[in-house]
Order: C-alpha cells, then sequence, then structure tokens
C-alpha cells in the first residue's frame, strides 16, 4: 500500500496526471476516481482515455446516464460513471467484471459498487484545494512500484 499526495493547480494538472498514469496502464487495471460532483473525475477519465487513444480531440462523454462508454484504443478501455447505478447488485448486469479482465477500467462513484472493486486497484480521490484540487492516491498490488517517478508532495 502506497499513498501520496498531489497538488493540481488547474486544470491542465489534471490533464498531465491522467497523461503520467495513461503511460503505465495494462488491460485488468482498475482505477477509481473518488470525488464529490465537480471534483474532477470525468476531465481526469477524458485526458487518459485521449493519451491512450494518442486523440486529444476524442470525444469522451460523461458516462452519467450510459453508465458506461467503452474505447477501443491501443488498449481497450471502460468508463464507468456508477452514480446512477441501483445496487451492487447490478454491477454483473452491466458488464462490469468482464470489463475488468478484457480493459483498463476507470471508475466515477466506485463507492456505489460496495466493496465489489478489485483489491489491487489505484484510487485517486480528488478534493477542492485553495482554487485547484487536490488528489491523494493509493495502490494495492504492485502501484507503489509502478508510480514511483510520480513526484510527490
Ligand atoms: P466530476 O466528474 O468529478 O463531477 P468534472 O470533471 O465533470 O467533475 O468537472 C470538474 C470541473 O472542474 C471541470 O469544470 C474542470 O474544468 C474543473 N477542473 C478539473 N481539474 C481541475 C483543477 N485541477 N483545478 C481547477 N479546476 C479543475
Ligand atoms: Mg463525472
Amino acid at each position: 500500500e502506497m499513498a501520496m499526495r498531489m497538488v493540481l493547480p488547474d486544470e491542465a494538472a489534471t490533464v498531465r496526471l491522467a497523461e503520467d498514469i495513461a503511460i503505465k496502464l495494462r488491460v485488468g487495471d482498475v482505477v477509481a476516481l473518488h470525488g464529490d460532483l465537480g471534483a474532477g473525475k470525468t476531465t481526469f477519465a477524458r485526458a487518459l482515455i485521449r493519451a491512450v487513444a494518442g486523440d486529444p480531440a476524442l470525444e469522451v462523454p460523461s458516462p452519467t446516464f450510459t453508465i458506461v462508454q467503452t474505447y477501443a484504443a491501443r488498449l481497450p478501455i471502460a468508463h464507468f460513471d456508477l452514480y446512477r447505478l441501483g445496487s451492487a447488485d447490478e454491477l454483473e448486469e452491466i458488464g462490469f467484471d468482464e470489463a475488468v479482465s478484457e480493459s483498463v477500467v476507470l471508475v466515477e462513484w466506485p463507492e456505489r459498487a460496495e466493496g465489489r472493486l478489485p483489491a489491487d486497484r489505484l484510487d485517486i480521490v480528488l478534493d477542492l484545494y485553495e482554487d485547484g484540487r487536490v488528489a491523494s492516491l493509493s495502490g494495492g498490488g504492485d502501484w507503489a512500484k509502478r508510480l514511483d517517478r510520480t513526484e510527490a508532495l
């Protein structure tokens, strides 16, 4: 278990963090994005997906209403927003486990999954901080090693 915090003074800093993490990802990774409405979860996910796709103009809508959007990029990505999930039992219907086995999975509102996320995920908590945000990263499995070169605060 590792933990680090970084200040993200503006949206560009959120995008850079997402790009740094994007290059480390592989199929099976789960990145849980915690934070209130407006914290920057979708901003982070959008930048990460664009980085993996190598397309800075790729349209990445918020999956609030569809619950999941998938991308057939260099690495397949499934972007979930569980805000409107009725209960954790619905994860099966929406193909969550399959998505984990065949893609990189990004999850907004991960608390709605009620502990059904894999333990070796990367957790990123986004909070308001001054005019920007602060990101708190923690990860099980080998995430400590993989995030080694990201500057800690
Ligand atoms: P969420 O998905 O968490 O509800 P969004 O990503 O949809 O949040 O919206 C977050 C808002 O915060 C966007 O307007 C975005 O421009 C802004 N934002 C994202 N990161 C930062 C940051 N580091 N500093 C200031 N504003 C940010
Ligand atoms: Mg969102």
